[in-house]
């Protein structure tokens, strides 16, 4: 979500860099050409620049000492030194491109398993917390372009803490002191406020790891998208209390919503009796075999585990995430919240996947055009986007299994308790 600013200084004689750009409305052609098979086995992450059916624009530029290069935040980019050059860079982040990063570029790299450049949801609440200190001191007042940058930003914090609150946040621990700030064993990513850790510090070789650091911790994300530790026992922990951010995200909210009536001031406790996905997934994984019914290569049905799956008795069927998303196109995260809220899953599985199954191609269009904008799109579809389009996965610690969307088989989990279903 950052521009990347590149300021040539000084260079040997003769010296100078080549720039090749593409726009950032190419992102997702660049994307897919760097992974087609053909493409990959030449360069994997360069472009042939020979090749000459590249199907996106390459916009070239040669760089000489005084000329400053801004890359466009979603552009691909890359470069190539000419000799000897020594360079200045910074980056920016604009609103707009917190909120890119916030609602889209976290997402695909949590599929791609790219760590974190920026904490961006640590930069968000801070961003918001201190403009509106600011803003509270500030003799000009409000103007109309702070108002809406206000709002832009309470939006992304209203994300943040939705995906992480918890209902009875009481009930889960703290993770503990920590030196430095966890990120996801399986992604890499960013980890703001909760994190699913292994209950057995299961390792390699049924080996039990001995210090904290050996214990698999993975974000909220990933563990919705079926990624876990080797045994699959993994319990929720917080990296400090929400209430507090809710409560100053409320009385922002409050003063600056509702005295610009910009939109009714929506109180933050709509979001903790919303069930967050998160915290929905915390029945553990089972191990049972399960088939699921739908066709799969040559196969007319096949086996998985039952954690892997959902059975609709009204569809007399089971089906497993994978192919809850690429028939249904429904990420796991929905399904298993609509799933294991309710006292009676099936009906209200079987009338979610019926009244839906049109909801996510319809709104396909306008997620492409929100997600160039860096505009806000229901979650929900912004998920399946990323599970159907990212399916590589390499995670950073090799001590976990890939998940519903990952590529390969998914993996059984060892596990101590019984399946209840
Ligand atoms: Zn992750
Ligand atoms: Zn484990
Ligand atoms: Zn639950
Ligand atoms: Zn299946
Ligand atoms: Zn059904
Ligand atoms: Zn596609
Ligand atoms: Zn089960």
């Amino acid at each position: 979500g950052a521009s990347g600013h590149y300021l040539l200084c000084c260079q040997q004689p003769d010296a100078w860099i080549d720039w090749f750009m593409t726009a950032a409305s190419d992102s997702q052609r660049v994307f897919d050409y760097l992974q087609s098979p053909q493409t990959s086995s030449k360069s994997p992450h360069r472009l042939d620049l020979e090749d000459s059916d590249i199907p996106f624009k390459v916009y070239v530029f040669k760089q000489e000492r005084g000329d400053l290069v801004v890359l466009p935040p979603r552009g691909y980019h890359q470069r190539s030194f000419k000799g000897t050059t020594a360079s200045f860079y910074w980056s920016r982040l604009t609103i707009e491109g917190l909120r890119y990063a916030v609602f889209y570029d976290f997402y695909k790299r949590q599929r791609l398993c790219l760590p974190a450049v920026h904490p961006v949801k640590q930069l968000a609440y801070d961003i918001l917390c201190s403009r509106f200190a600011e803003l509270e001191t500030s003799e000009t007042g409000l103007t109309r372009t702070t108002a809406v940058e206000m709002r832009q930003l309470l939006e992304v914090v209203d994300e943040i803490l939705r995906v992480e609150a918890y209902t009875n946040e009481e009930d889960i621990p703290n993770f503990g002191n920590t030196a430095i700030a966890p990120s996801c064993a399986f992604c890499g990513g960013e980890v703001f406020q909760k994190i699913f850790s292994c209950k057995n510090r299961c390792l390699k070789d049924k080996t039990v790891g001995s210090t904290p650091m050996d214990v698999v911790s993975i974000c909220p994300s990933c563990y919705v998208d079926g990624r876990t530790c080797l045994c699959g026992e993994m319990t929720p922990f917080r990296l400090r209390p929400i209430s507090p951010m809710v409560t100053s995200r409320d009385k922002i909210a409050a003063i600056f919503l509702a005295a610009l009536l910009l939109c009714s001031a929506r109180a933050m406790n709509s979001v903790r009796t919303n069930q967050s996905f998160s915290h929905c997934i915390e029945h553990p994984f089972q191990g049972a075999v399960r088939t699921c019914s739908t066709r799969k290569g040559q196969q007319r049905s096949h086996q998985t585990h039952c954690y892997a799956l959902l059975n609709c008795k009204n569809c007399h069927a089971s089906k497993c995430y994978e192919h809850i998303l690429s028939t249904l196109n429904i990420h796991s995260a929905q399904a298993i919240l609509v799933y294991y809220t309710t006292d009676s899953p099936s009906e209200a599985w079987h009338k979610h996947h019926v009244d839906l199954r049109q909801d996510y191609s319809k709104s396909y269009p306008r997620l492409l055009s929100n997600m160039l904008s860096g505009n806000h799109h229901p979650l929900n579809h912004r998920l399946a986007y990323f599970a159907h389009h990212f399916s590589t996965a390499d995670p950073i610690n090799k001590n976990t299994l890939r998940g519903f969307y990952d590529e390969g088989e998914i993996a059984v989990r060892q596990f101590s308790s019984l399946c209840p279903l």
